[in-house]
């Protein structure tokens, strides 16, 4: 996942750094910020929130942001890491960030990378070298080469730009007005600063926006099939945020009302509760339970200054995680049924602990419900699941899956009804069918047919 921000007009750092925090959610690992001052650029990183990046009192006229989820290379947990894993990153006559996930860097890198932004930084570079300092040009020789999701923003002789790849997995968005543009993976950083979306930048679009208010448009790559990432509609973006014009809350509201319909045809008895794990799931919570006619009521609780328990990377971690991280309502829970929705059901270890908890706490029957279809290949464009061995529905069926939960059903969204529910049809849905849209992908996937499966992502075990 991971989020980028781009400002062209002069901001305030520190309102740079509010903008920010509304893509926190996508990249909790670390954050930073870069602008130009005086001729030179200047980087602030920061561990954790973008609240903790610590900035001089300055307006620079162009900043860019990024937050950072680990698909490359660890987590960050050093001052140290900072600089080596978290964007922007800054080569030579650029700086730039990026969303997604490459898939072939190992293919064209001439060093080892620790992330595929720096490598994307570093090969921009060296295009822009070899090609008359032409941004155009450059990322045309980049894309080119490039396999797999990415959402760049970044700096080119003072100037802003924007580019998606030609499947546009990732999402992106800009809008301006008289003294500001703003690119941003998410629009609800637009509406924060009133700021209306132009638009999406279109997959295979490189935006230029000068310093006068001029933009100019080129198309590098078209593909006539675009592959938006489904996940994002799912659980990564803000419900408040809108991508390829269809608002997340809505889609998350018809993800609920389709699984209603899916539990009514399952003939068990009716719930007396359904129960959202906030908070990705909650529109769809409320849907369901408009649906089925029974009353939503928020028993489950977060304790919200707590991360994510997925970007923890050890199973151990992430179980002593999962304990603390809900708070319950005990005295609502006894001799009750209860339909609990989540957005997903990766590992299966969140789902596990909440039935657990809620038997434990006197709930006489425990229905879980996903409003993700199962994922059971790896995603090699941006979600944290890259081999299949760690995703339960790669390993079993759905029997078995409500089993090691404890859960007395299951209810997993069906395909067709995600897909109608997010209201498009050009989607990545590859860690839902093992359909990659991207060559590279295949080549990985074919590779790794015969193999063992391993804890390594699969994109860093196969090289060549
Ligand atoms: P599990 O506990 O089954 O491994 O993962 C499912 C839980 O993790 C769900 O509650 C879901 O909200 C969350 N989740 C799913 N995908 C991601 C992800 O890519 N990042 C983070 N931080 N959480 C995720
Ligand atoms: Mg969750």
């Amino acid at each position: 996942m991971c989020g980028v921000l781009g400002i062209l007009g002069k901001m305030p750092l520190s309102m740079a750094r509010e903008l920010l925090l509304l893509l926190a959610h996508r990249g909790q690992d670390a954050a930073g910020l870069l602008w130009i001052s005086g001729n030179e650029y200047i980087e602030a990183k920061a561990m954790g929130s973008p609240a903790f990046i610590e900035l001089p009192d300055e307006s620079p006229k162009i900043i860019l942001g990024s937050t950072r989820y680990p698909t490359i290379g660890k987590r960050v947990g050093t001052e140290k890491d900072l600089d080596i894993f978290v964007g922007p990153f800054q080569a030579e006559q650029i700086a730039l960030t990026h969303n997604g996930n490459i898939t072939n860097m190992a293919v064209y890198a001439e060093k080892d990378y620790f992330t595929d932004a720096q490598f994307i930084t570093d090969k921009l570079a060296k295009y822009l070298s070899e090609n008359n300092n032409i941004l155009p040009d450059a990322i045309r020789k980049l894309s080119s080469e490039l396999d797999g999701a990415f959402s760049i923003v970044g700096i080119h002789e003072g100037k802003l730009f924007a580019f998606r790849d030609s499947r546009g997995f990732k999402p992106l968005v800009f809008g301006r007005s008289k003294d500001l543009t703003v690119i941003a993976s998410e629009s609800t950083v637009h509406s924060m600063i009133g700021i209306d979306v132009e638009r999406d930048v279109y997959p295979g679009e490189l935006l230029i926006f000068s310093q006068d208010g001029k933009l100019e448009s080129f198309s590098i790559s078209q593909n006539a099939l675009h592959s938006h990432c489904f996940f994002e509609y799912v659980y990564f973006a803000h419900p408040a945020t809108t991508i390829e014009n269809q608002l997340v809350y809505d889609v998350r509201f018809r993800l609920g009302r389709a699984l209603a319909s899916a539990f009514k045809k399952m003939n068990i008895e009716t719930p007396d509760y359904v129960v959202p794990v906030p908070d990705t799931s909650r529109p769809a919570a409320q849907a369901l339970a408009e649906a089925l006619d029974v009353p939503m009521r928020e028993i489950i609780l977060k304790n919200r200054y707590l991360g994510r328990t997925f970007i923890v990377r050890t199973q151990e971690e992430r179980n002593a995680m999962a304990k603390s991280k809900y708070i319950y309502l005990t005295d609502k829970i006894r001799n009750k049924t209860i339909l609990v929705v989540d957005d997903s059901i990766v590992r299966g270890t969140t789902a596990k602990m909440i039935v657990k908890d809620l038997k434990g706490l006197g709930a006489s029957k425990v229905y879980f419900a996903a409003t993700c279809p199962p994922q059971d290949h790896p995603c090699y464009y941006g979600i944290d699941i890259s081999t299949g061995k760690e995703l339960i529905a790669s390993n079993s069926r759905k029997e078995e899956i409500r089993k090691y939960i404890g859960a007395d059903a299951l209810i997993y969204q069906d395909i067709n009804d995600l897909v109608n529910a997010i209201g498009l049809k050009d989607l990545c849905l590859a860690c839902l069918d093992g359909d990659y849209p991207t060559e590279h992908a295949r080549y990985i996937q074919e590779q790794l047919q015969d193999e063992e499966e391993s804890d390594s992502r699969d994109y860093e075990r196969v090289i060549g």
